[in-house]
């Protein structure tokens, strides 16, 4: 039978170690795509994702390969992102599969998320396929990374195929590794229909589309379906794959990944984790489906126009369709007016969040400093959590203040072990442990609060350690700290989208650079205004901001009429994302100042 010739796996890898052009070089050997189409990082077809040159999203395309037995088989490939803020979508393709490939850079050896995926396949016991890449490198050292395997991960990786994704080097290897190693799905095609929901789109032409791995049964187009979880039902549309593009088909059956459609219009019924199944001949028990995804840090987003509230939660709706991680509700703000407080698995997903609405939703957002969630023990004997930094109690009221920590792992080589731990310690890190993965590598491990790391750890990290650092890191456990909230007034007036927190011991020399970087980033007025930080009424920094004299637009005016129109322009792209607070207009960049501080 058909099912026998299928294989469902999935790339991981840290990132830049080469899943994405591992990918390429599949579709290319396999003849998916045509040589006229193909390009680079093809499946990172998210404009956002060309340009970082980072996978964001799985990405799930079915190719046949015409294997050296003379039978053709039908693949299911699944790319993952590898950044550590997406490891639930790596959790969700590892779902779908019954093996991975895990591509290490042979010039790399194994890093932080190379061990955190393999951990993820491990979980759901995938059949683990390691390569070796980049082995036309230079400084590759395919051996010494295989030993590394096997003593870190403790898989056997003497027989990982060397290759090379960038010129093709034993991809064809690879492939036929897949149909050896990998095994064929199970799950019979006579029973009811149990299909799992992985991931989830919403598109103007056919509303909400499903992407499925059917684990039991068949489904076609006319099919009644029940999502069980959500307790909803459709009729099927289309079923397809995608080879990349959509393909129509006739049905999909057990063992198979593709997507469906069935002019699904409420889209907050549809989660990811979700079992379909028929109405007429429903399976007993729902899959598992996914763990809840807890935010690690939270953020306000608010419309530039107060007008478009609405868009943005409809954008808001559409894009957590597709990004099951992202959580929002409505607040308000008295500076900034109504808008959501979102949650968020770390910065770069916060970051990809709020362009991912700007560039796919056409909203313009004012975004706040991100924020952890306190636990906040008041007097009164009750335990609040607070998301959003305006909102702590007054001091009079709190007995104490817990913040979350987490366990961060840093690997690195030997010589910048010193760098880190001081970096670590200067951050409010614990030491818990060292340990050596060979004689040139070591694991550091810190009890860090979190909002340490939010605040530019990583980059930090990478700087004073020449980039050779690779850092991952999970909650761990609340601890108890001595925080204060700091809050700003401009012009006199509190800006509550500006307060944070902060350990009491920094809170002055970063409420004095907050300040300083305020006056460099709102711009002069034709008054003066003064910047203050206070804890409570005690104002702990200030400085002002001196009323301008000179005529700006005068000089504006002089030059080339080129370079004048790119001014003026650049000049409005830079008014939208303003918001006036009192009589001070303020621009996104100083929301964003609490993070660029040391
Ligand atoms: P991903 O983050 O794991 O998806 O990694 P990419 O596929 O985006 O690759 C990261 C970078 O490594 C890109 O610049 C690739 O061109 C490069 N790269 C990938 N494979 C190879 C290889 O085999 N040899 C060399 N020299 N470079 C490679
Ligand atoms: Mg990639």
């Amino acid at each position: 039978v058909r099912q026998k010739r299928i294989r469902n796996f999935a790339i991981v890898a840290h990132i830049d170690h080469g899943k994405s052009t591992l990918a390429d070089r599949i579709l290319e050997l396999t003849e998916t795509v045509s040589k006229r189409e193909m390009k680079n990082q093809l499946l990172d077809n998210m404009d956002l994702e060309r340009e970082r040159g980072i996978t964001i999203k799985l990405n799930a395309v079915e190719l046949t390969y015409h294997g050296q037995d003379g039978v053709d088989y039908v693949f299911h490939l699944i790319d993952t992102p590898g950044h550590v803020d997406f490891s639930y979508e790596v959790s969700r393709s590892l779902a779908a599969c019954e093996g991975a490939i895990l591509v290490v850079d042979a010039t790399q050896g194994i890093q932080a998320q190379t061990l955190a995926n393999v951990y993820l396949a491990l979980d759901d016991d995938l059949e683990i396929l390691p390569v070796i890449n980049k082995v036309d490198l230079p400084s590759a050292e395919p051996e010494k990374v295989k030993q590394e395997i096997k003593d870190v991960i403790g898989i056997d990786a003497s027989e990982a195929i060397e290759i090379s994704a960038k010129t093709g080097l034993h991809v064809d290897q690879v492939l036929e590794a897949i149909v050896a190693r990998i095994p064929a799905p199970t799950g019979r095609i006579e029973a009811p229909l149990k299909a799992l929901v992985f991931d989830s789109i919403y598109d103007d032409y056919r509303g909400v589309v499903l992407s499925v791995r059917l684990f039991a049964g068949t489904v076609q187009a006319g099919d009644r379906i029940s999502l069980m979880n959500s307790k909803t039902e459709y009729e099927v549309t289309e079923v397809g794959v995608n080879s990349p593009h959509p393909i129509a088909r006739d049905y999909l059956m057990a063992g198979d990944v593709g997507y469906l459609t069935a002019s699904i219009k409420d889209i907050t019924k549809t989660r990811v984790g979700d079992t379909v199944t028929k109405v007429n001949n429903p399976t007993e028990q729902a899959l598992p489906g996914y763990r809840e995804m807890i935010p690690m840090v939270y953020a306000g987003l608010y419309p530039t126009d107060n007008a478009k509230f609405e868009d943005l939660r409809e954008a808001l709706e559409k894009l957590k369709l597709n990004d099951a991680a992202l959580e929002f509700e409505p607040e308000v703000s008295e500076a900034l007016g109504f808008g959501f407080r979102c949650g968020f698995l770390g910065l770069l997903h916060m970051d990809v969040v709020q362009e991912r609405l700007e560039r796919e939703f056409y909203v313009d957002l004012i975004t706040t400093a991100p924020s952890v969630t306190y636990r906040v023990e008041l007097n009164s004997d009750e335990t609040v959590e607070v998301e959003n930094p305006a909102e702590m109690p007054d001091a009079s009221q709190i007995r104490a203040i817990l913040e979350p920590y987490v366990k961060a792992t840093v690997m690195v080589p030997n010589e910048y072990v010193g760098a880190v731990m001081k970096l670590c310690q200067a951050r409010r890190g614990q030491f818990v442990t060292m340990d050596y993965l060979d004689s040139t590598r070591v694991n550091v491990i810190y009890q860090m609060p979190l909002s340490e790391i939010i605040f530019n750890f990583f980059n930090k990290l990478k700087a004073s350690t020449r980039g050779y650092a690779s850092l991952d890191y999970e909650v761990s456990e609340y601890q108890k700290s001595d925080l204060v909230k700091v809050d700003i007034l401009l012009n006199g007036d509190q800006v509550d989208a500006l307060s944070f927190i902060s350990h009491h011991q920094f809170a002055e020399e970063r409420s004095r650079e907050i300040v300083r970087k305020l006056k460099e980033i709102i711009p002069r007025q034709n008054f003066e205004i003064p910047i203050q930080a206070a804890i409570g009424a005690k104002i702990i920094a200030r400085t002002n901001i001196k009323a301008y004299r000179k005529d700006v637009t005068a000089r504006i005016h002089t030059g080339d009429p080129d370079r004048r129109a790119k001014l003026l322009e650049k000049q409005k792209r830079g008014k939208k994302r303003m918001k006036s607070v009192g009589k001070v207009e303020i621009p996104q960049a100083a929301f964003m100042t609490v993070l660029q501080t040391d």
